[in-house]
């Protein structure tokens, strides 16, 4: 057993209670005073009984369990786990802006409402749209919202029988997703050699039953697609929209735009380019932003700003919206920490951050270029944008080590795994994404490590299938667990007998 390992089977908090321990229950004096109704007030509260350092203890074991972002790299391709700085953590959690509730007046949310409008010109600026709407909690829940205004879009337009979304087999998961969702057919169009969409597919997928093309550029290989303006230009006149997926703009923010290229749709995953860190479910924030023509559907309400009176406030008067797809204004948290990071950032700072990602990207890309094991199944000559996908498949071939093992294994190395077999595309695949904000040092450490897993794959493959042996939990059985999942504390000291 292992230190992390002993620490985990050290009692929990629930375990260490003692009656009287804690800080005694508030008093009745105090109970009285908050006038709390009767009929509110439990009798009895289960909670542990345990002293505060037992308590600092519990949770910073627990943090010390799980791999964050805080705890090491991370180079979890597609989804831009980069450090995010903490100032921005701490002014999203000031009292101000912690404990505002969306029910108060317009005249009293103010700084809140001008923080969101201002929020949204820089977003606009950032990928080149119209305007833009914060209202999506998560990237998926963006291309929801696009899905419907594209919807709402055609049927504007009299064209309700553009009932085809078009999707390349790279995109991410929930690009099919969103537009099953959103009542439209999925048609699926395959990668070319070099790792692009297919043009002359993508020629024939298209019709009059066209709605839209989802596209993420860079792709989810990393790669930019280089015939954008051809693309953008037959789905144009083909009367489609087109729709970005932007959810990662760490690759080319302050370099090209999304607009540019000709998108009329995109959206943002605030929680990966934008100082939210995530993982876990949340809280995220899918912005989207749109073309003057669709400015008509966004959903309500809409963050105006009155001049004359100088004063901001919600518009719900737009009769072409497509409603409502949240309960209130999105997770605005998360809207003060990208606020927060664009201001601390500027143009050039955000423009540098894309630089040093791709850098990055390309640095472990050469690096790992010439180690026998790992291979690039499509365009090794162009360089690659934020992330970089490398298939192990010649080392399975060679070894029967899987790119699970390799992931499991990197962990004891400290660092987590990239993200593997994403996009299915390519086989045993590791999605790299170093981010900009790792020293070359770090990068150095794991491509050593990479190239270690390599010599012991062929020398003690058993280590690596076993893997990992320096963490809390060991490797999982990831079957059992989905069949017989022990989803509370009750239910594992249960089995635990
Ligand atoms: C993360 C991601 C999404 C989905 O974003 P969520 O916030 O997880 O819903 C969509 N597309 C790409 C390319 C992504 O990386």
């Amino acid at each position: 057993m292992n230190y992390q390992q002993a620490r985990w089977a050290e009692p929990l908090i629930f375990e260490l209670s003692k009656l009287g321990r804690a800080w005694p229950p508030p008093s009745e004096k105090l109970l009285k005073s908050v006038n709390i109704p009767k009929k509110l007030l439990r009798r009895r509260l289960e909670l542990p009984e345990v002293s505060e350092p037992q308590v600092v203890r519990h949770y910073t074991r627990l943090s010390q369990m799980n791999w964050g972002v805080d705890s090491g790299f991370y180079p979890l391709g597609s989804c831009t786990m980069k450090y995010n700085p903490k100032i921005c953590e701490e002014l999203a959690g000031l009292e101000t802006v912690a404990c505002i509730h969306p029910h108060q007046s317009e005249d009293t949310v103010q700084g809140a409402l001008e923080l969101m409008y201002k929020l949204e010109k820089y977003l606009a600026e950032i990928a080149g749209v119209s305007r833009v709407t914060l209202h999506p909690s998560a990237g998926a829940h963006g291309e929801f919202l696009g899905m419907h205004i594209i919807r709402a879009y055609h049927r504007f337009k009299e064209e309700g029988q553009r009932t085809e979304v078009i999707v390349p087999d790279s995109a991410h998961g929930t690009n099919f997703a969103s537009a099953a969702m959103a009542g439209f057919n999925v048609v699926v169009v395959p990668s070319d050699v070099r790792g692009r969409v297919d043009l002359d597919a993508l020629k024939n997928a298209v019709s009059d039953r066209t709605a839209a093309l989802m596209l993420t550029n860079p792709n989810t290989l990393g790669l930019f697609e280089d015939q954008i303006l051809e693309i953008t230009d037959i789905f144009h006149s083909a009367g489609g929209i087109l729709y970005h997926d932007g959810a990662n703009l760490n690759g080319i923010m302050g370099k090209t735009r999304p607009g540019d290229m000709g998108f009329d749709i995109v959206h943002y995953n605030l929680h990966k380019t934008f100082s939210t860190p995530h993982g876990g479910g949340g809280p995220g924030s899918g912005p989207i932003g749109v073309t003057r023509e669709l400015e008509r559907f966004l959903p309500v309400p809409v963050v105006e700003y009155d001049q004359k009176h100088n004063r901001y406030y919600l518009d719900y008067d737009r009769p072409d919206s497509i409603g409502k797809i949240n309960g209130f204004y999105g997770n605005f948290g998360v809207l003060v920490k990208a606020y927060a990071y664009i201001l601390l950032m500027g143009a050039d700072g955000l423009t540098e951050a894309a630089e040093t990602a791709t850098l990055n990207a390309n640095y472990i890309m050469r690096k790992l270029l010439g180690v026998k094991g790992y291979e690039l199944k499509f365009d090794s000559e162009r360089p690659c944008k934020h992330e970089v996908a490398f298939s192990a498949e010649p080392l399975k071939r060679e070894t029967g080590v899987t790119v699970r093992d390799i992931a499991k294994r990197l962990l004891d190395y400290g660092v987590h795994a990239p993200t593997y077999y994403f996009p299915p595309i390519v086989p045993e695949v590791l999605m790299i994404e170093p981010t900009e904000t790792e020293p070359k040092e770090e990068l150095d450490h794991f491509v050593d490590a990479l190239k270690a897993i390599v010599e012991e794959a062929r020398s003690r493959p058993e280590k690596l299938r076993t893997a990992p042996h320096a963490t809390a939990i060991g490797r999982l059985d990831e079957v059992k667990a989905s069949r017989e999942p022990v989803l509370s504390w009750r239910m594992h000291r249960r089995l635990k007998g």
